[in-house]
């Protein structure tokens, strides 16, 4: 199964996340960049950055989420 880069919206928290674990992905700095584009950039490529380099095993769900279907 493949983890995938997901948007989550939860009560106290939306924003990217693994499908696959509890991993979210909060920004420690601004973004920088000259122009919007340059920062939305900027943005995406440490999002990508920090969830390529995210180990699952190490961000457990505290309980499985029932997203799919069992029967
Ligand atoms: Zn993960």
């Amino acid at each position: 199964m493949a983890r995938q880069l997901i948007w989550i919206e939860r009560q106290r928290f939306r924003g990217f996340g693994c499908s696959e674990c509890a991993w979210v992905f909060i920004s420690s700095s601004a973004p920088s960049g000259k122009s919007f584009d340059e920062m939305m950039r900027n943005f995406e490529l440490q999002r990508d950055q920090e969830f390529t380099l995210h180990v699952c095993a190490d961000h457990p769900n505290r309980q499985k989420q029932g997203n799919k279907n069992t029967d």
